[in-house]
């Protein structure tokens, strides 16, 4: 389905929406929205709408101060959470465009659309599921965020314990409203943890999908007096919140990484896929888990990856291969999460497995014993290393991986390795509590 001007003009018109938000990420993977009213809208829609590109984190050339945006027309759509009264709230999704009229090549909606052209020259269309986590926390007296959960619930309990269920349920009814399909949607491990899942679609959609989730995810938490993060791993000694990634390609319409002839019902592109995303797993961490706290999440015993291996069947791998198979035939990647920009986090993912593909990238072998059970000269012996151990590691890493970096551009580069030094820097020379709470008294 694809909307036409004519289509929005009247569906805004039919719908008494009054106000439109025209969103886009940073680089950062933040969600920034420029307000424009419903007389503008014929102009934001021939892509007209300029705004000041030098207030947003990582556009900063003076020379990108006059930007514009470009409305992807399939985005529409109108935010149920909204009062009627006044006229209705509506969004739609931009690319952003220079002032010359090229795409810039700072916006991550941009870099993932390069890497998704490449695929397409190569006669592939990837999709993409996600698997987004997060914690619900009370607000405290001057509506701050705590870490206080508002449950004692576990792994897919029932109410009365779920107290967050409401929540959940508004949360996907909100969702559906605005044209989600849902897929399931459950508790978590951790007090105050969920997982809501919504179905598949071609990368960009998703990417586009993950963007609006965790938007519309803290509005209705909102509504019901709680805060919702997707922070990567607000609580000590309990599991972090990931972002698994179901990724699959297509071809000629047939799912290109099913093949029934094989042992494991995976094709060779499969297996160069995985190759291309073993080979660039440290590269890819510091776009995937892109916080200093995401580190604290990848560590062994809380269900998130720290090994670089694959497995058809057991979950301590980084990549695990779930049992549908056909249509349904995909690589999860378990890294990844929801502190990661979608668009770049699909871009470095895709990239690395069309090195593979291309180059003939074999995977190792596949591991079907769990990682965390064994010893570190098992590892040794079967070849299995550790992705890197913090943010700065990480983007060491990606400054050694020209693949990767290619992915991202020039632009991107350097705006987010210039950011995650400094985030790092400021976190190292900080005395944290822990410390304190180590040495006051003891030295
Ligand atoms: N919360 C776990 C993580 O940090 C994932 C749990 C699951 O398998 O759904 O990745
Ligand atoms: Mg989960
Ligand atoms: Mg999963």
């Amino acid at each position: 389905m694809s909307l036409t001007k004519e289509d929005i003009l009247n569906k805004a018109d039919e719908l008494n929406v009054k106000f439109i938000r025209l969103q886009f990420t940073d680089i950062l993977g933040v969600i920034k929205n420029v307000a424009i009213t419903i007389d503008q809208l014929e102009d934001a829609l021939d892509g007209e709408i300029m705004f000041d590109g030098s207030s947003i984190d990582g556009f900063t050339r003076i020379q990108e101060s006059d930007m514009k945006l470009k409305p992807d027309f399939d985005t529409f759509t109108v935010f149920p959470w909204r009062p009627e009264k006044g006229g209705r709230v509506a969004r739609l999704i931009c690319d952003v465009y220079m002032p010359n009229g090229e795409p810039f090549e700072g916006g991550p909606r941009n870099v993932l659309q390069n890497v998704l052209e490449e695929a397409q020259e190569m006669g592939y269309e990837m999709y993409l599921g996600p698997e987004p986590e997060f914690f619900l926390f009370e607000k405290g007296e001057e509506g701050e965020p705590t870490t206080i959960t508002h449950d004692k619930g576990g792994y897919f309990d029932l109410g009365p314990i779920d107290e967050g269920q409401d929540t959940r349920r508004d949360i996907v009814l909100a969702l559906e409203q605005m044209g989600f399909e849902m897929e399931a949607s459950h508790h978590e491990v951790a007090p105050g943890q969920h997982e809501i899942d919504f179905k598949y679609d071609d990368a960009l959609r998703t990417a586009d999908n993950i963007a609006t989730f965790k938007f519309v995810v803290k509005a209705i938490a909102n509504e019901h007096n709680l805060h919702a993060t997707f922070m990567p791993k607000p609580i000590f000694g309990e599991n972090g919140s990931g972002m698994h990634m179901n990724q699959s390609l297509f071809k000629d319409g047939e799912n290109a990484f099913y093949d029934e002839a094989d042992e494991l019902g995976l094709s060779q592109t499969a297996y160069y896929y995985i190759g291309g995303l073993l080979k660039h797993a440290d590269a890819i961490a510091a776009i995937t888990n892109p916080t200093v706290n995401s580190y604290k999440r990848l560590v062994p015993g809380y269900e998130a990856p720290v090994y670089k291996a694959w497995s058809a069947s057991n979950r301590s791998a980084l990549i695990r291969i779930p049992a549908s198979r056909g249509a349904g035939t995909r690589v999860e990647m378990r890294n990844p999460d929801p502190a990661a920009n979608p668009y770049l986090a699909t871009a470095v993912m895709l990239k690395a497995g069309l090195d593979g593909i291309k180059n003939e990238i074999e995977p190792p072998a596949e591991v079907v014993e769990n990682i965390f059970a064994m010893d570190k000269g098992r590892k040794a012996e079967l070849g299995i290393d550790s992705l890197p151990g913090n943010i700065n590691d990480a983007v060491d890493e990606l400054l050694k991986d020209e693949l990767i970096q290619d992915a991202l551009g020039d632009h991107v580069l350097k705006h987010f390795v210039e950011a995650k030094r400094l985030e790092w820097d400021v976190y190292r020379t900080q005395v944290h509590q822990w410390e304190l709470d180590q040495y006051l008294k003891t030295f």
